[in-house]
């Protein structure tokens, strides 16, 4: 339906999504050579049902937000990660088009608000929006106004991190013992004996996150993907009131395009 709405100016169809025949990406959106109105979604056939979605739903995000930029994507999981900068941005863009189209905010605010969190909670989620536990679980820490952290781990290392609004206005941060960092003494990601922790476990939130006041708490939640050394850990954490601005540059996560500017002022100037 797109084509016939202000987001689809000058289109006259988007195809019916269509598997690759090739085994190169996860996705790919292609303007048509011989007939540039006519764009074509394609999807890895191999890849789970909710993966499927949600590589559509991110080529649609292109549609919408890139298209007069490029005249095809290819999408590849990994390049929201890695990749050169430009490609990095526009693979978050459609990654957020998609969680926000899949898992839509007044839906996602009526099951958060009522109850306390747990992976259970968040497991009954995906599967009724249909998509993965880990783009569930991306989708709550950016919505969620509680103090919340995700880490990825993969192999025994932090693949990548995320922290609710809340996390970076409070300035919670997990201490890194490397880079990439490994899971910390006394958490529940470090002890190997313990595959799976839906309920969380109560603790120090300094255990975590030294810069904690002492009394604080947070509870830590683990979920294992079975044999293939994938783990995600779930860090709810006790209120906190924001903390002032201290300058310090070395939050990546508040590194924004304000602060460049203020940095490169300051380069300038010298
Ligand atoms: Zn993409």
């Amino acid at each position: 339906m797109l084509p016939s709405t202000p987001y689809g100016a000058g289109v006259r169809e988007i195809k019916t999504p269509m598997v690759l025949v090739i085994d190169s990406c996860e996705g790919m959106l292609v303007r048509n050579p011989n007939d540039t109105a006519e764009w074509g979604i394609f999807y890895n056939g191999k890849a789970s049902p909710e993966r499927r979605r949600f590589t559509i739903a991110h080529e649609l995000g292109h549609f919408i937000l890139h298209r007069g930029q490029r005249q095809s994507f290819n999408c590849d999981k990994e390049s929201v990660y890695s990749g050169i900068d430009t490609i990095r941005v526009i693979e978050r863009e459609a990654d957020d088009f998609a969680s926000n189209l899949l898992m839509p905010g007044d839906l996602l605010r009526e099951w958060i608000s009522n109850q306390r969190i747990d992976l259970h909670v968040l497991s009954a989620m995906a599967k009724r929006f249909q998509v993965s536990f880990e783009a569930l679980c991306i989708r709550f820490i950016k919505f969620t106004p509680q103090r919340a952290i995700l880490v990825y781990w993969d192999n025994g290392y932090a693949k990548y991190e995320w922290r609710s609004s809340s996390a970076v206005k409070t300035r919670a941060r997990i201490r890194r013992n490397g880079d990439p960092a490994e899971p910390l003494p006394g958490t529940l990601a470090a002890d190997a004996s313990i595959d799976q922790e839906w309920d969380g476990t109560e603790m120090s939130a300094a255990i975590w996150c030294p810069e904690e006041a002492q009394h604080m708490k947070l509870r830590e939640f683990k979920h294992s993907y079975g044999a293939r050394d994938r783990i995600l850990t779930l860090l709810l954490l006790e209120s906190a009131e924001p903390r002032s601005w201290d300058r310090s540059w070395k939050d990546e996560d508040s590194f924004d395009s304000f602060d460049q500017f203020i940095s490169s002022g300051q380069h300038a100037v010298r």
